[in-house]
């Protein structure tokens, strides 16, 4: 391996210091404890994984953490209740509603009916217009985790030239639309993409975002590119025992890491960056929701 390793768990660790220690002074200078709730719609085990995980460290940054389990066949009405008594709640600073939702319930207009100052994964649409003309937004946590990554590592990415393989709104468009503020050179690659390998070539920036395992191979990446892999996708690893599984990106990490100048790992790099993110966006909130002084570093 030549590239250098982007640590997101590390990096993760010292934004939530960041974190922490904001949310302290919060609460010595001005008795202000920030909140998250969470909504968890159904039994996904996935979603109930990283449900736990979100409540957990918002808890060990100081916040407060409140969980909303809700039945499978919740009713919209009743989901469009809770959320708006969230919305009232002066306690309550960040909003999330864990995606996916069951298919009897409208994931836009759910997530419209959060106030866009409480929607801490930035998926309202007011939000996605604000980002989009450059002004002050609540940003979705997984690419505000990668851009935090970038300027770490490059410093300025101005003139860089940057591809996003995915053009989901979660990841892909918002990802592009950062790259876009801090003045890269953008593309935006899909699965109509003509030529991929070529496009992937010309980027100093790579990032993936595909849902497809290992999809992006070494020779694709441009020696030197810095590489940040979004993907995760579980598969087989019968070397590990039988019926065992791994974690891996949507980019090939040994042969990408051979030529890359620096890459993000899978797991260990944007996953932890995003929950860190979602942390920071609920802080950015409480102080925005109380006019103080945001903390430096942890938004765009
Ligand atoms: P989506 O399925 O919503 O989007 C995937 C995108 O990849 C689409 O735009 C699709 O193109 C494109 N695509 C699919 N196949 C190809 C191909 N062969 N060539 C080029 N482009 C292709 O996925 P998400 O954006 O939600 O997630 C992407 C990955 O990131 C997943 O592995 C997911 O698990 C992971 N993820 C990780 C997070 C983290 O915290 N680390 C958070 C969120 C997601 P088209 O639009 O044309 O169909």
């Amino acid at each position: 391996m030549t590239a250098q390793l982007i640590d997101g768990k590390a990096f993760a660790a010292t934004v939530r210091e960041k974190v922490a220690a904001h949310v302290s002074k919060l609460k010595a200078d001005h008795d202000l404890t920030p909140g998250l709730a969470v909504v968890l719609v159904g039994e996904d085990p996935a979603s109930q994984v990283y449900v736990r995980s979100k409540g957990k460290q918002t808890v060990e940054v100081g916040m407060k953490s409140v969980e909303h389990k809700l039945d499978r066949d919740t009713s919209e009405a009743d989901l469009l209740a809770l959320i708006k008594s969230l919305n009232a709640d002066p306690t309550i600073h960040g909003i999330l509603v864990q995606l996916p939702l069951p298919d009897h319930l409208d994931e836009d207009l759910v997530i419209n009916s959060i106030d866009p100052a409480k929607d801490v994964d930035g998926f309202h649409i007011s939000n996605v217009g604000l980002l989009g003309t450059g002004q002050k937004s609540m940003v979705p946590c997984t690419p505000l985790g990668c851009l935090m990554m970038l300027r770490d590592h490059h410093g300025s990415l101005s003139g860089l030239n940057a591809v996003v393989v995915g053009r989901s709104n979660i990841v892909g468009k918002p990802m592009a639309q950062l790259l876009l503020g801090d003045s890269c050179t953008v593309t935006i690659a899909h699965s109509r993409t003509k030529d991929l390998p070529d496009v992937v070539r010309g980027a100093d920036i790579v990032v993936a975002a595909v849902g497809r395992p290992q999809m992006v191979p070494g020779d694709w990446i441009k020696p030197g590119a810095t590489v940040i892999d979004v993907g995760i996708n579980r598969i087989d690893a019968p070397e590990r025992g039988e019926g065992k599984t791994r974690l891996v990106g949507d980019v090939d990490f040994d042969s990408c890491a051979a030529v890359a100048g620096a890459i993000t790992p899978v797991p260990g790099g944007v996953g932890p960056m995003t929950i860190a993110c979602l942390l920071a966006n609920t802080l950015t909130a409480c102080c925005r929701a109380n006019q103080l002084e945001e903390p430096e570093g942890l938004t765009v």
